[in-house]
């Protein structure tokens, strides 16, 4: 950084003053200033005008808005889990400014008339800007789910072993025709298609073979499936290598969801797929970096995957085959996911994130894994620009939206469900410690979250469309 840029004549609307800012290449004290929403100056304070409001971030650490891209915030369909207004304030809460909606409705946002309804349903409840994924089902109306905004196409390459997750189910392209055919209408639209890919007929075969019919089905005997690649394992892996063939046929940009909850040996295939020059990005699942053994013991089926080689997945970040980090936000009900203790292949396993993402990743930086400057670029630029939405989000410069989230990277907290904005009744991270906290999350100029209270209003999130919308 380094560079100033000192804002036009006459007074600013905010001024976040004496923090230290950070863009992926580096950090400088400097004031932001801030006017309407958008970025006008980076200076020193010499040349900072006068503010109607000034956030003094002296001793606090001033990061672009960040993002969460995988949320499941199930509006419309199954608001008794979360709603967009739950969703979006535990994202506020947690220092995300902007998130992407998953597809699994009810109605599931697959054709035009479902996305609007979906759109129209949700723009009076968000606290944060978000975006949201069109469902990849019918290639006939792909063309139509990117000119309504879609930001990308999602694809559930996948069906759960015994269907209990009916929304994912009816869902499922497990035919690689259709795949292909989706590929081929998303790549004219210029989107990305993200895919949770799997073999399901494999995963189902071989789970029951050796699990399910044979009587083991307690959460302990998943977690031993889970690590030797059943459930989310080599299916996934599978389906991951053929999806990357189709993409360099069909010249689609593909975006690999699950990272990390896939076998290790899945990175390779991605680190394959970019050497041989597919349009192709990925999401890392932290929870595969923070998750302990103990910690999924002790939540059972609020967790559905850990870390059991973190150091294969931070290696995928480290040389660039992972683009971005997520915090996946699957809510269920304590009463749906409660059964898994017993027999976890029967109940939908998701997990808590978009409240806990931020933290974790921050309680990372401090155990020196990684720096501000790699948040900076793995949770805010590097998504912003893949979902075509840089430069106006996802980097501190002059004209960017005035996005930020604020952090200070000495407080702690202990996660509980006392604090947590989810509906589910749960967090997967109950009792965990970290340090490093959001203190400001501020969207478009508007502070939402201001030291774990939340000060913005439901509606006041903006929808922003896709690079196809019309
Ligand atoms: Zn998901």
């Amino acid at each position: 950084m380094g560079t100033k840029d000192q804002p036009d004549q006459g007074h600013v609307d905010l001024v976040i003053a004496n923090g230290t800012v950070h863009t992926p290449e580096g950090s400088a004290r400097l004031n932001v200033c801030v006017r309407e929403g958008r970025i006008v100056g980076l200076t020193d304070a010499a040349a900072t005008p006068p503010a109607a409001k000034v956030i003094d971030a002296k001793g606090l650490d001033v990061l672009p808005g960040l993002w969460h891209v995988h949320c499941h915030f199930r509006e419309p369909g199954h608001t008794y889990k979360e709603d967009f207004t739950s969703g979006t304030t535990a994202a506020a809460a947690g220092g995300i400014t902007f998130c992407i909606d998953m597809t699994n409705n009810d109605p599931h946002p697959t054709t035009l008339e479902s996305f609007e309804l979906k759109r129209a349903t949700i723009a009076p409840k968000a606290l944060v800007d978000y975006a949201l994924y069109g469902g990849g089902l019918y290639p006939k109306t792909v063309a139509a789910l990117a000119k309504a905004g879609a930001v990308g196409i999602k694809v559930f390459n996948t069906r759960h072993v015994k269907e209990v997750y009916p929304y994912i189910s009816e869902l499922g392209v497990v035919d690689h025709g259709i795949l292909h055919e989706l590929y081929e209408a998303v790549a004219d639209t210029g989107l990305l298609c993200a895919v949770h890919h799997d073999d399901s007929e494999w995963c189902k075969r071989l789970t029951f073979r050796d699990y399910i019919n044979a009587g083991r089905t307690t959460n302990r005997d998943y977690m031993e499936a889970y690590e030797r690649g059943y459930m989310y394992g080599h299916g996934m892996a599978a389906g991951l290598a053929a999806s990357t063939y189709y993409a360099r046929v069909t010249g689609v940009r593909l975006h690999v969801l699950h990272m990390g909850v896939m076998p290790p040996a899945a990175n390779e295939l991605v680190r394959f797929a970019k050497r041989q020059g597919v349009d192709i990005s990925g999401e890392m699942e932290t929870a595969t970096l923070f998750m302990t053994r103990a910690q999924a013991e002790k939540v059972g089926p609020g967790a559905y995957s850990w870390a059991y080689a973190p150091e294969a997945h931070w290696e995928a970040i480290r040389d660039g085959t992972a683009d971005m980090l997520v915090g996946e936000h699957a809510p269920h009900t304590l009463e749906e996911i409660t059964p898994g203790w017993q027999d976890a292949f029967s109940v939908p396993l998701g997990i808590t994130g978009a409240q806990e993402f931020i933290p974790l990743v921050l309680n990372a930086v401090n155990e020196g894994k990684l720096g501000l400057g790699d948040v900076a670029k793995l949770c805010a630029e590097a998504p912003a620009r893949r979902f075509g939405q840089y430069p106006r989000k996802g980097r501190i410069q002059v004209g960017a939206d005035a996005d930020f989230t604020i952090v200070d990277m000495q407080a702690r907290q202990t996660f509980t469900v006392a604090d947590m904005h989810t509906k589910s009744g749960y967090t997967a991270w109950e009792g965990i410690s970290t340090q490093g906290m959001p203190v400001y999350t501020i969207v478009r100029g508007a502070t939402v979250m201001d030291h774990g209270k939340i000060t913005g209003t439901p509606g006041y999130g903006r929808f922003h469309p896709g690079i196809g919308a019309a």
